[in-house]
This record gives structure tokens, sequence and C-alpha cells, in this order.
């Protein structure tokens, strides 16, 4: 190791600046945030110091003693501009550590990328090398750390003196928190139950054994109702990829992809719960039964369903129960079928010339096709998104003509949206269910009803790989 990585306290000591760009004007404001007092040495600071007026105190290079007491001084020279080396050597005779921007050579020290999740903080460098490799790796890491660990760590930064005071023994400490960091007091924490984190972390405390361990029974097993979105896992969501590394066991469906079940921790044992329509896998109430069984033997149960668990995905009755046996669960929300198909199919489910409502209906009841309240989804100027309505497509199209929608309104359907094999078949309410047979789709298919499909001719952006395309005429 070239240099040895350090966290400076710099509250209320003296660091220079000596530039009037923008990487002077960024320098600036990371020490303002780290509370340093800021020397600014600069004829006349650029732009961008206009909003951190106030901040900082500007010197003059003129004064024998501008550097006096600068633990610190930040070189950033404009492009183009060579590194003032008189000035350099007189910051260091100040006793001053330098940086010299792009000058690795000839700093004392070198500025990091950071990733801030105060009080976590993760610093990266490169040794000058390659800068731009550490600001790649920090953007990866960026979607890896979630932004509530901060929240973790400072729950531990509080609770840190009143476990010092119980446990006496190093080692101890360590057990102690690395129970914590696993269990669900570091749940509650991610989740932003921060009351109840606190609560239940004093009362972890107050129960420890000298050991580490702990009398204090918090029941371990807990349900994350997550949705997976349609299919793409890039649609995933941050909060669910860190359920899905968390959980011992899942329950998945159908409508879960494989590609989004690799993701998934891959010791987590995996039960499959779909259902097709009309030729249910589990009954609702297994289900139900089943994710209450599983959570009070102490697992952490991740219930992942297809799009989003609150849209037409029954999340709301599956968790009824849980709440019954006080077992501690979270949803997690996901980009439902619609929000995900009319994205990749290119059609905005509003527009201000077209559409300034929209409507998301099932087109499959209980027991056969739904009867939907048709005047109101006819209502101009709205678009009408249809989930689980290709069997029954031929029964929707003439209610919607007999209530008295124009033949030449535009349709969409799109098969399997954001996958691979996305397929969209394009027509009007008097075409689309023959242009539908005739593609030959079986789903799972969102029906979008609404003058927004026509945007589709400009706004198609997305190629499947494995899809194709069956345009109106
Ligand atoms: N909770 C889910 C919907 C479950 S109902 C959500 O929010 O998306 C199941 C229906 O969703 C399917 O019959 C189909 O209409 C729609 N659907 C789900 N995934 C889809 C996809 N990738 N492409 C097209 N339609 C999809």
């Amino acid at each position: 190791m070239d240099r040895l990585p350090l966290f400076l306290d710099l509250k209320n000591r003296r660091v220079g600046v000596i530039g009037r760009g923008s990487l002077a004007a960024r320098r600036v404001e990371a020490l303002f945030s780290a509370g340093a007092d800021v020397r600014l040495f600069a004829s006349d600071a650029s732009a961008e110091f206009a909003v951190l007026a106030g901040r900082f105190h500007f010197g003059d290079l003129a004064d024998p003693q501008a550097f006096e007491d600068c633990a610190l001084c930040y070189f950033a020279p404009e492009e183009g501009e060579e590194p003032d080396a008189a000035l350099i050597a007189r910051a260091r005779a100040a006793g001053a550590l330098v940086n010299v921007a792009d000058h690795p050579q000839i700093s004392d020290f070198i500025v990091p990328s950071v990733l801030d999740r105060s009080p976590l903080v993760v610093a990266i460098s490169t040794g000058g090398d390659a800068p731009l490799l550490g600001r790649m790796l920090k953007a990866r890491l960026e979607t890896l750390i979630p932004a509530a660990y901060g929240r973790l760590a400072q729950l531990a930064g509080e609770g840190r003196a009143a476990l010092a005071d119980k446990l006496t023994d190093h080692r101890a400490r360590l057990r102690f928190w690395e129970r914590i960091f696993d269990g669900p007091v570091a749940e509650m924490a991610l989740a932003g139950d921060e009351g109840m984190a606190q609560a239940a972390l004093a009362m972890e405390i107050a129960a420890c054994r000298p050991d580490g361990s702990s009398d204090a029974d918090l029941p371990r097993g807990e349900v994350y109702l997550v949705g997976a979105g349609p299919g793409d896992p890039d649609l995933l969501t941050f909060r669910a990829f860190r359920l899905m590394q968390k959980a011992d066991v899942v329950l998945y469906d159908r409508l879960v992809e494989p590609s989004i079940m690799d993701r998934v921790r891959r010791d987590a044992e995996r039960i499959y719960v779909g259902k097709r329509r009309s030729n249910h896998a589990l009954p609702q109430e297994e289900i139900s039964d089943l994710m209450v069984r599983l959570a009070l033997e102490g697992k952490r149960v991740l219930r992942l369903k297809g799009g989003d668990p609150f849209i037409f995905g029954r999340g709301g009755e599956e968790i009824e129960k849980l709440a019954e046996h006080r077992i501690p669960f979270q949803v997690c929300p996901g980009v439902t079928a619609a929000a995900g198909c009319s994205a990749y199919a290119g059609i905005p489910l509003t527009h201000r010339d077209y559409a300034q409502s929209c409507v998301f209906v099932t087109g499959h009841g209980k027991d056969g096709p739904i009867d939907l309240d048709w005047s109101t989804l006819l209502r101009p100027k709205q678009t009408v998104a249809v989930y689980m309505g290709l069997a029954h497509l031929d029964f929707l199209m003439q209610e919607f003509l007999r209530h008295g929608a124009d033949g030449a309104l535009p349709v969409a359907i799109i098969e399997n949206g954001t996958r691979a094999n996305q397929i969209t078949v394009t027509g009007t309410v008097a075409t689309i269910a023959a242009k539908a047979v005739a593609a030959g789709l079986r789903g799972p298919t969102i029906i979008i009803v609404g003058e927004v499909v026509a945007l589709r001719d400009t706004l198609n952006w997305y190629t499947p790989r494995e899809g194709s395309e069956h345009g109106h005429e």
C-alpha cells in the first residue's frame, strides 16, 4: 500500500484552497460539510462559488502568513495551468499537507472518491492512477449499499456506550453487534422504523448475557412482501434486491422470471406457489398459512410477486393473517406491469394532449369475464390498461363498442413486457381481437386502450432480442 487511508477530523481546522474553478468549488463544498474553516485563495472566484458564499473566508497570498495554521492545502490549478511550485513550497513550509489536483507525484495526500452514508463513509483511491475507475466503482457501490445503512450505523453509535458499560469483553461486543446487524433490529432501521429499532436495541442491550448472546426473545421470523416488477431484473428496486439477499425461504409465482429468481440468495429454500387462471396451485389460504408457519419457525420469508404486490396481486389478502399473528412484515413496491409494459412499448400512459387520466382494470373476475363500469372506462382523454384481459379480449372490445367506443380507437397488446421476448401487437378496438389471435398471443399480456397508443410510432425505443412486432395497418 503506497498511501495510508485516514479520516481526518477537520472541524474548525483551517484549510487552504487555491483555485477559482469548479474543482476548487467542489473542494470547498466537501470541506465545508466536514466543518473545516476554509480559506479560499482566488483572485476572481467563478460563479460556482456563489452558492457557497458566506461559508468560507478569502485569503490573501500577498500576506506572508497566508498559510499559517493550515492543516491542509488543496491546489486546484485551471486546465492547462502549471502548478505554482513556489506557492506549494510555501504551504509546506507553513506546515500544511498538500494536494495538487491531477499531480499525485507532488501531493502529500490524494483525494478519494467518497460514498457518503454518514456516519458510514467509504473512500476509494486508485493512488491517483485512474481516478475515473475509482468514480465508477463508487457508482457501483452506490447501488449496493442501501441509503439506509447510515441510519443503521447511527443506531449502533447511539447504543455503543450503553453496551460498553454492560459488556467489557471486546469479543463479546463483536458477537453482540454481529447478531444485531444480521437480525430484526437492523431490518427495522433499514426499513425506516427508527423508533422501533431504537427500542428493540435498548431491549437487546438490557437483556444481553456476558458472552454477547441474549435473553431477549425477539422473534427473528419476518415476512417481506416484495414486488419483482414485470420481468426485466434491472427494474428491481434496491430494497427488493437487498431483501432477496436476506431471505431464508422464497415463495414465488409463475410470473416471477427465472432471471429474477437467479438473484435470490443462493442457499435460500424455494417454494413455488404460483397459480394459473382457474387452476390454483396453492389456494390463497394455504399461502398465508405457510407464510405464518415459516415465520413462526424463525425464518425470513420472502414473498416475491410479479409487478407490484398491491396491484391485482392479492398482496393485501396474503398479509392480513400476518398482522393477526403479529408477525413483522414489510411491503416493497415493484414496477407494475402497466407501467413497465407501456414504458418498454413506447406508450406514455398519460400525455397532456391525449390522456389526462389512466385507469388500471382487471379483465378477469372470480368466475369469468368481469362486469366493468364501461361508461366510466370510456371517458374521453383517458387511457385504460387492462390486466388479465387476453382470455376475454373479444368480449371486452365488443362491450367497448356497445357502449359507444369509436371502432378506430387505438389499442396495443404487450405480451411478456420488458422481457427479451416482448411482443407488441397494435390495432384498434375493432381489429385487435383478430390480430391477437393471428399473432398467437398467450400471455401474460397488458392491453392498453387509448389515443396514447399512437405515440408508439415515434416513441418506441426498446428492441426485444427475441420478440417481434405486429403493427396496425
Ligand atoms: N401484481 C402484478 C399483476 C398481477 S396480475 C403487477 O403489478 O403487474 C397478472 C397480470 O399482470 C397478467 O395476467 C398480465 O395482465 C399482467 N402482467 C404481469 N407481468 C406482465 C408482463 N411482463 N407483460 C405483460 N403483462 C404482464
